[in-house]
């Protein structure tokens, strides 16, 4: 199995020099994407930290009321803004004392391999995340990703490259999280099978008729988590479960027969593992996902924090129901891709963000998301064994092809 879910022989990445067995000093974090939904979650769980998480680096697109905001809270080394014309708003006296500022990817890439930096938080959204990511994966960093991206583009390459320069990759998507935690139960060889949960998201009981006429407001409503734009329609097409098959079967190194999806409306079981002997290990919790994300802060120990608790006063019920194929063709893409490997991924990946992008925008139906990302997995020069480069080169292609689609 590629990640260790157990601290590693030699300790790395824990070893703070202020550290002691039981307590791991004080962590420096970047938060890559600090203004989203998951950076936002991630500052709660250090406000909540007792000192022992240092705010080291935001960095964000182009929300610089809110970066500034962030920055004068936690009064980070250096702020990082993507976008050029979105950091010139940024005046003189802007900043608290003790903060820098840097512009652009390469100036990020620069700042997330600094020695000063003890955990990296990957919380951009999409492809765009890809490129820091590497970069503290080539620094040998402890990464906590949220961006699942990165895995379902270059799962391969990525487990490769974190294998070779020590980086750990700690799950902070809930499911990968739950599966992270349950795997603690037995050895990777006695793992029968993992089952990625999902809530189903808001047309879990809608008729296959009417998805068709689903608009952008409806599919930005979703029942259990409230969550960035993009993944908000993913859960509502069921990809968002896709891309978590394919992240899964990087991940944790399982061949995609051993990976399975169920639907759970109540998005309180996280995913479950199931093993040799027939025990299923699940991980339960409200869907907060302040939890996951401490969890791959601190990882190996566990600490109090903010996320909210199950309260076993109060009834609680459980469903879980197969996934309909008829209705959420995605998720079939998801096995396909994982079961392939090589380019498809990237090419799922990148149809599905410019889909998801030409249907907030009133170009695309919601069911053509799914159809037009099969048709691009199908038709796309496949390659077995790529490199980053062929990677980026289908990326682009992916998104061409959809932008002819969202034109007829
Ligand atoms: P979001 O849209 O709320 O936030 C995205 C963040 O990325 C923002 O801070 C934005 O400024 C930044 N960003 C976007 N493009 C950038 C660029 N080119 N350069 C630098 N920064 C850029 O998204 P989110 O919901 O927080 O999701 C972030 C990632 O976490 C996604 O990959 C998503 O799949 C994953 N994830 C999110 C959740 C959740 O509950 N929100 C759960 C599991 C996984
Ligand atoms: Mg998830």
């Amino acid at each position: 199995m590629p990640v260790s879910n157990r601290e590693p022989a030699d300790g790395q990445g824990l070893d703070r020099p202020t550290g002691s067995a039981t307590d791991p000093g004080l962590l420096r974090v970047a938060v890559l994407g600090s203004t989203g939904s998951i950076g936002s979650s991630t500052l709660d769980v250090i406000a909540a930290s007792g000192g022992r998480l240092v705010p080291h680096l935001l960095a964000a697109h182009s929300s610089i009321g809110l970066l500034l905001d962030q920055a004068r809270q936690f009064r980070p080394r250096w702020v990082v803004v993507g976008d050029p014309d979105a950091a010139a708003a940024i005046g003189p006296g802007s900043l608290p004392d003790g903060t820098s500022l840097a512009v652009g990817p390469d100036a990020l890439d620069d700042l997330v391999a600094d020695p000063a930096v003890d955990r990296v938080v990957s919380a951009i959204v999409g492809a765009a995340g890809l490129r820091s990511t590497w970069a503290a994966i080539e620094a040998g960093k402890t990464v906590a990703l949220a961006n699942k991206e990165t895995l379902v583009m270059a799962g391969p390459l990525v487990i490769r490259r974190a294998a070779e320069t020590g980086s750990r990759i700690i799950p902070v998507d809930s499911e990968h999280s739950a599966i992270h935690q349950a795997l603690a139960c037995g050895s990777p060889g006695e793992v029968s099978r993992i089952v990625l949960t999902a809530s189903g998201g808001p047309f879990r009981t809608r008729s296959r008729e009417s998805l068709a006429e689903v608009t952008p407001a409806e599919a930005l409503r979703h029942p259990t988590w409230s969550m960035g734009r993009k993944i908000t329609v993913d859960s509502a097409t069921m990809m968002n479960k896709a891309l978590e098959l394919v992240e899964a079967r990087w991940l944790f190194g399982l061949p995609a027969a051993k990976l399975a999806v169920v639907v759970h409306p109540q998005s309180i079981v996280h995913s479950l593992v199931e093993f040799v002997d027939g025990a299923v290990i699940a991980q339960l919790s409200p869907p907060d996902m302040r939890l996951p994300i401490q969890y791959a802060l601190f990882h190996p120990r566990r600490v109090p924090g903010p996320a909210r608790r199950l309260d076993f006063a109060t009834a609680m019920q459980f469903d879980f129901e197969p996934p309909d194929p008829e209705r959420f063709p995605a998720v079939r893409l998801g096995h396909e891709a994982a079961a392939r490997g090589g380019t498809a991924g990237a090419v799922l990946n990148a149809a599905n963000e410019e889909a998801v992008r030409g249907f907030l925008a009133g170009a695309l139906r919601f069911t053509d998301i799914a159809e037009v990302c099969g048709r691009l997995l199908d038709e796309h020069p496949f390659q077995d064994d790529p490199t980053l480069d062929d990677v980026r080169r289908l990326d682009a292609w992916a998104r061409q092809e959809v932008g002819k689609w969202a034109c007829v």
